[in-house]
Order: structure tokens, then sequence, then C-alpha cells
């Protein structure tokens, strides 16, 4: 059964994807106990991910992994953006505000019309930056799909939602929806798109979502030296801190692809190594219905699910995985609020 999934799923990838087959090498896969997908086993420290399927189709990965290497299209926005607007605003004030400032700021929110005022993403930001009050949070409200499971004590029934590669085109519509449906969830960005649109970020931070750092060039980090590898977390951190004003205390390594190196250099980036519990294969399959079946199926509590916010068919499946997941008393949080002290370095398939 393994080894016809993965047969499958090498031959969908071939078709479908830019490979490159890695070289040969040693390296045990540690099977993650929380993983309920029978094909795949969680990468281990110097293996590749399950997104990576051996080409022998057998389950042991590290001898001729196949390396999806993602086209990552730059999602540029274009056309006029109200938040754009209100956040360019905002960066040109300092980030202690006087009094004045923070005036025009809420004169400029106020000013929008009122279809803008009311775009949730608008409205979270200016609530965050204190320019309405009071503020509306957490499914307090009677929005839909607010009333359904909360975080339990503890937050014994969280997941977290986690996406990749981004932020993108369709990133925007993902943020809508998380809005909507008073969700936190957690991105993992790329430098080049992060500084080309480090409004995105801004609007992930203002709303609460936990931002990751996702490097700069998406390469193997297991095949780079100590050097290459800092440098790959740092421009990613850079990123992210020049959008946001801090840092991160999350990497994921591109295809979880890592060793004691990457670990290391992890531990000096003050980032801990987020994994994942739950594969949805989002990028292989580009079917909603199929990650939403995946993404809820699987989902245990404490599991990190796996998605990319560069496909529309992904963002399509959000609303329908966050009603699935508190139809199971599952309650969707960022990684922040599910591993709220994360130790640098180690590696987090789910919440320990
Ligand atoms: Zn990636």
């Amino acid at each position: 059964m393994p080894a016809v999934h993965l047969r499958r799923l090498a031959a969908a990838s071939l078709a479908a994807c830019l490979l490159f087959a890695a070289p040969a090498q040693a390296g045990t896969a540690h099977a993650n106990p929380g993983h309920t997908n029978p094909g795949h086993t969680n990468p281990g420290r110097t293996n590749l991910g399950s997104t990576n399927p051996g080409q022998n189709g057998s389950a042991q990965v590290g001898r001729g992994d196949i390396i999806l290497a993602q086209a990552n299209p730059l999602g540029s926005a274009t056309g006029a953006d109200p938040f754009a607007q209100l956040n360019q605003f905002s960066s040109q004030t300092s980030s202690r505000a006087e009094d004045g400032v923070h005036q025009a700021l809420r004169s400029a929110y106020q000013a929008l019309p009122e279809p803008a005022r009311n775009h949730p993403g608008i409205a979270n930001q200016a609530r965050a930056m204190g320019l309405v009050d009071p503020p509306v949070r957490n499914g307090t409200v009677g929005a839909a799909g607010a009333s359904a499971s909360s975080p339990a004590p503890g937050c014994a029934n969280c997941v977290a939602l986690t996406f990749d590669d981004g932020p993108a085109t369709p990133t925007h519509q993902l943020l809508d929806i998380l809005d909507r449906k008073r969700v936190q969830a957690s991105f993992f960005v790329l430098a080049p798109k992060a500084n080309a649109q480090p409004q995105l970020l801004r609007r992930m931070d203002a709303a609460g979502h936990t931002i990751g750092n996702h490097t700069a060039t998406h390469r193997e980090l297991n095949k780079l030296d100590a050097a290459s590898v800092d440098r790959e977390i740092a421009q990613g951190n850079d990123a992210v801190r020049a959008a946001t004003g801090h840092g991160t205390r999350w990497m994921r390594p591109p295809y979880g692809a890592t060793n004691d190196t990457v670990a290391a250099a992890a531990a000096r980036a003050g980032a801990a190594q987020a994994f994942w519990s739950v594969d949805t294969l989002d990028w292989k399959t580009r079917n909603t219905e199929q990650t939403c079946r995946t993404a809820v199926g699987e989902a245990k509590p404490g599991a990190i699910i796996l998605m990319h916010d560069i496909h529309p068919s992904t963002v399509a499946a959000v609303e329908c995985i966050i009603d699935g997941l508190r139809a199971k008393g599952l309650a969707p949080v960022n990684l922040d609020t599910l591993i709220p002290h994360p130790q640098p370095g180690r590696i987090y398939y789910s919440r320990p």
C-alpha cells in the first residue's frame, strides 16, 4: 500500500512538476507516531520530507529522492488596494505614533468608503491599530463559523493551519477568509515574496497570524554548508523583520530537508523548525475537495497541517477545513498558540 501510493505520487510528480533526482544519501526516516497517512513517513533529521516520495516506491526516503521544485509564481497584486493605501499611510508614521498622527490615521480610516472600511482585513488592521473600538476578536461575535469550537483549556483541542511559499496573489483571499472565520493561521514566507509584498505580512501580523521563515531561495538546506544555511535563514528573517518590525521564532526548511547543520543554524537564529503531521498534498492534487478531506480527516489534537497559499485550489478549501475541524471539536489556532514556547533548533511535527 505505501509502495503503490508512493509510486503513484512519484509518477504524478514527474508529470506535473520540475524534478531533480537527489543524490543517494544515508539516513533514516523517522516515522511520526501522530501521522495517519500510511503512505508517508515524516522527514527525519537527515532526510527529505513526505512531499518527496522515493522513486523506488519504498517508504524509506533518502535514496533516489525526488524533490519538487515549486514554481513559486510571484503573485504581485495589481489594481487599487485600499488596504495597501492604509498600510502605506501607516508606514509613514513612526512606530510610536503621536496623538496627532494617530488621529490622522483614524480620520483616514473613517474617510474610506464604507465597503472598504468594513472589509475584514482592513477592519481587522484598523482595530489592531486602535482606530476603531471596541475590538472584536476570536469568535465572540455571531459571525458565520464563529460559534464553533474554541480552544479548550490548555489548547487541548488545538490544531495549526500552516501555509508555505507565499505570500502570493491567493494570499489576499485567504486572509479575507481567515478574518471572516475568525481564525489565526501561520504563514511560512519566502524572502523575495515577502520583500515584494510587505503589506501582506503587515496584514498577517496585525491579524495575529504567526509568520515563519521559509528561507530566501527555497533550497534544500541539508545540502548547503553552514554559512549558506545561515544566509538563507538570515535573509528570510530579515524580510519578516523589514515588514513587521520583528523577527520570527519559527522556520520551516523547504521540502522538510534538514540536518544537524540546519538545526544549529536555526538555533543560532532563535527559530524552531516547524514540520507537520498532516500533509494535504495540496500542491499535487490541486483539488479543493481532496485538500479539505485530507486536512480534516487526518487532523488530531495538536496537529500541524501543511498547505500552500500559492494555490487557489487550496485557498478555496480553507473554509471547508475550518468548518470540518470545528465540527470535529478541533480549534484552529496559530503556531504560537499551539506551541507557545518553541525551543530554537528543535523540530516540531506537532505539539509535543
Ligand atoms: Zn516550500
